[in-house]
């Protein structure tokens, strides 16, 4: 093929008027009951504020749309990827939507893996849980010694002893690992395997003996509560049942794909949910504040980051719903360059809306009076959490260039002389005719 036409055209935008119910709920629920805790959540001590949270999951739960992101032979609501990218932008215009509606990473990657590779047993003691609310998780993959843009290389080992694996090694944002009841861990298995078969994943339950869980590393995007965070873990010879494999050695790779997958659709859909909150307040601010006795708004640069930041949302949503219909019509292993291209594309939208939005808001902005300061440091990890934006572009362009043949001679296909050539032998009768009829 020489260019890499799209050939999947058939998309259906529609949504059923009953789910629409769901979202106009969901949305009414954000801004009346979860906007509110960003405000005063430094002002409660932590079992009252569990207890409130437990109270909004409740209704949540009455409504039927806890924790929707498993197909129902699973434990889940059976939503795919489309309904619920459509769900987890509207969770997404706060950072305790997800935690409201069950949906919240790692935990919804973690159950995923769960659900599709876990023994019953092992879903009977974690994912039921997970699924609950009663249990957290973490997922213990990248490592200060190591480019985690490149998992194949860990040297974190787990080996068998008799009937148990031992565990060794050192981990860093592993989020919520101080809090974990359940640690989902990659390790090297076989070192002298392909690279890709070199790990394997491990449950590790949050208290086994061996696991030192050292600090949460202070990062731009602030605030920590109750050691929610990104935790740096040792795993001094911690000693599992043969059986807390999750899959067969080696595996683990091939699992952690199927994991972020469908994750970094829902890290899309819920930027979006953060960059429309971020265009609202710009779009108030260049009505509101008056410059020269005129508004913001009738200032034509401020009207291009308006416009700009209207279509680069419009773009990401559609990429981004496209890439979970994707999912939903032919699986995930399908979807991952759509999936490469809006997590780099979306990560980008969400700093540049937040940023102009500052800038609109001018010091306002820039305060802490404002949501976006906040944001703004949330959004800078967007390009670096699940795959660095330099390593999705990448795969982005092996996976194009794949559809690509090198053209034969030394130039591109669309050379206008060979063309010409090529043309004047198509046409020669015809040009013979217009030649004597000049
Ligand atoms: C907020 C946050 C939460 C996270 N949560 C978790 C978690 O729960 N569990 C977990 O295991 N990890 C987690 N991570 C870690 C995250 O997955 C890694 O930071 C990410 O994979 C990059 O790995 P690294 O930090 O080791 O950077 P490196 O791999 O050292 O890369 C550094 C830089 O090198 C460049 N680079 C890398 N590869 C290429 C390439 N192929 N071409 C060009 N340039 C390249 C990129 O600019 C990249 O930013 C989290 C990170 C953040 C910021």
């Amino acid at each position: 093929m020489r260019h890499g036409e799209e050939e999947r055209v058939s998309w259906d935008f529609q949504t059923e008027p009953e789910f629409e119910a769901k979202l106009a709920w969901m949305r009414q629920f954000m801004r009346e009951e979860v906007w509110p805790l960003e405000v005063v959540v430094g002002e409660f001590q932590r079992e009252p504020f569990i207890r409130l949270l437990g109270s909004l999951q409740a209704e949540v739960k009455r409504r039927g749309l806890w924790a929707t992101h498993l197909p129902p032979e699973l434990g889940g609501q059976g939503m795919g990827q489309v309904r619920l990218a459509l769900m987890h932008e509207v969770e997404g215009s706060s950072m305790w939507g997800p935690i409201v509606f069950g949906n919240n990473a790692p935990d919804t990657g973690n159950s995923e893996v769960l659900a599709h590779f876990g023994t019953t047993a092992q879903k009977l003691r974690w994912l039921q849980p997970l699924l609950e609310g009663r249990i957290r998780s973490g997922f213990s993959m990248t490592e200060p010694e190591n480019a985690g843009s490149d998992p194949t290389v860990l040297s974190t080992t787990a080996r068998l002893d008799g009937d148990e694996w031992v565990i060794n090694g050192h981990k860093w944002f592993t989020t919520n690992g101080l809090v974990a009841d359940l640690l989902v861990v990659m390790a090297t298995t076989d070192a002298g395997a392909e690279p890709h078969r070199r790990a394997s994943m491990f449950l590790v339950s949050g208290d086994s003996p061996g696991v030192r869980k050292v600090r949460n590393v202070p990062v731009l995007g602030g605030e920590e509560h109750w050691g929610f965070g990104h935790a740096e873990l040792y795993y001094d010879d911690v000693r599992l049942p043969r059986e807390s494999i999750l899959g067969a050695p080696g595996d683990g790779f091939r699992i952690a794909q199927a994991r972020l997958g469908p994750g970094r659709i829902h890290h899309c859909m819920r930027w979006l949910g953060q960059s429309r909150r971020a265009f609202d307040i710009m779009c108030e601010r260049a009505l509101q504040r008056e410059v020269g006795g005129e508004p913001l708004a009738s200032r034509q640069t401020v009207q291009n980051w308006i416009a700009d930041s209207a279509a680069e949302m419009q773009a990401a949503r559609l990429m981004t719903l496209h890439a979970a219909w994707v999912i939903d019509t032919s699986g995930v292993e399908a979807a991952r360059k759509e999936i490469s291209l809006i997590k780099y594309f979306g990560a980008r939208v969400l700093h540049d809306v937040i940023d102009r939005a500052i800038q609109v808001c001018g010091g306002l902005g820039y305060s802490s009076d404002l949501p976006l300061e906040q944001m703004y440091r949330a959004a800078r990890g967007a390009r670096l959490y699940d795959g660095a934006d330099e390593v999705h572009r990448q795969t982005v362009a092996r996976l194009v260039l794949r559809d690509y043949r090198t053209p034969e001679g030394p130039w591109p296909t669309d050379h206008v002389p060979s063309r010409r050539e090529a043309a004047r032998e198509k046409f020669a009768a015809y040009l013979v005719e217009a030649t004597a009829n000049s």
